[in-house]
């Protein structure tokens, strides 16, 4: 465990200590933490079954104050287009998406630092997450959501005995209506809060282990705000500067075409936001119209020499059918990573022979509904 961390903002370059509640900068940036001390292979807690075997990197004062045994999710080796690809279960957390590890080092950095009751707004997973993680650790919760959100996500965020407000109109309107309320309670925003990062990184530490202390030649994250992304590259730093690695992984960050702002600014050689025509799609975890740390992660991609990639719907719901069929039920944002790895290994962007390792980031439990209606199944028939 560190001492007190550091936040620093991209926006004004104020350092502000990470021992009180923030979300923001007073400039109006978003921050982000300062480098951690990294981890040593002989600092991993073995006989935690949880990202917690970590937590020797993880920039929190203490043990954590709660767990819902988040993280070390497996990692399974199916075929694909004939070639062996590693998948990470995500889909296997305490709520059935990823956002469980950014969500589980965030609520418990809030509880160190003292805080009252929170709200957040999300397109559904980590509005769950968030709420779940709220009432295991007694804080009182609000979620704002899109009224389109799927039943199932904004079920599982009321079970959790959260105030859920459902909001009309675009995703955008779902934020500002959880910025508005930012003077009444603590805005524990996923896409905003540095801690977040601080929890996926994990993932970066975890496909090192788990691949016997290697890193692999690419991984592919089907991507909204870019968390993971940010996460890993986050963690295979820390990695490098201890001296665990020396490869570094290429970053694909997915993207569902109809929604695709990194693709926008990628494709126009930007560092910043593009304008750019959205409309719906299946993907609806990823429809991000304007992600908050958009330069870092598109940053992150170029570094890693990976690439941002967008797939149509005619592309989304074959590599559903196929994930299925592997044995592997997600939901359709999850499955955007499976098309783009069809286009990658096309293309042979992706050589047959690396080790590639495709994130699926959320259940298809948690869009049971959406998902038969995809694939055209009838409920109640039989033979
Ligand atoms: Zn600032």
């Amino acid at each position: 465990m560190t001492a007190i961390a550091t936040y620093r903002c991209p926006g004004c370059g104020r350092i502000w200590n990470a021992d009180r509640l923030l979300w923001r900068c007073a400039c109006g940036s978003h921050l982000n933490l300062t480098a951690g001390p990294g981890l040593e292979r002989g600092e991993i807690v073995a006989d935690d079954a949880s990202l917690w075997r970590y937590a020797a990197a993880l920039a929190l004062r203490g043990p954590p104050h709660i767990s819902l045994g988040e993280g070390w999710t497996p990692l399974v080796l199916r075929e694909w287009c004939g070639v062996g690809v590693f998948f990470k279960l995500e889909t296997q957390m305490p709520t059935g998406s990823f956002k469980d590890r950014g969500t589980a080092v965030m609520i418990n950095h809030l509880l160190e630092v003292g805080v009252g009751p929170i709200h957040e707004d999300s397109s559904g997973n980590a509005g769950a997450s968030i709420a779940t993680y709220a009432t295991a650790a007694g804080i009182p919760c609000r979620i704002y959501v899109p009224a389109s959100a799927p039943r199932g996500k904004l079920v599982q965020i009321a079970v959790s005995g959260a105030d859920v407000r459902a909001i009309p109109g675009s995703r955008q309107a779902v934020t500002e209506a959880a910025l508005g309320a930012s003077g009444e309670s603590f805005y524990a925003s996923h896409n905003w809060h540095p801690y977040f990062i601080e929890g996926t990184k994990t993932l970066a530490f975890e496909l090192w282990e788990q691949l016997g202390f290697r890193t692999p030649d690419n991984i592919l994250v089907p991507t909204g705000y870019g968390s993971n992304i940010l996460g890993l590259e986050r963690g295979f730093d820390e990695l490098e500067r201890c001296g665990e690695i020396t490869a570094r992984p290429r970053l694909f960050a997915v993207q569902a075409a109809n929604c695709a702002a990194f693709a926008a600014a990628w494709e126009a050689g930007e560092d910043r936001f593009v304008p750019f025509a959205a409309s719906s799609t299946v993907a609806d975890g990823i429809a991000t119209p304007k992600p908050v740390r958009i330069a870092e992660v598109l940053g992150a991609v170029r570094r890693s020499k990976g690439g941002v990639v967008a797939v149509g719907e005619e592309e989304i719901v074959p590599a559903l059918t196929a994930l299925g069929r592997l044995g592997l039920f997600v939901e359709p944002t999850a499955a955007t990573a499976g098309a783009a790895l069809t286009r990658l290994l096309g293309d042979a962007t992706i050589g047959l022979d690396q080790t590639t390792v495709v994130v699926l980031t959320g259940s298809g439990l948690k869009a049971a509904e959406q998902v038969g209606e995809l694939l055209g199944i009838a409920p109640g028939r039989s033979g």
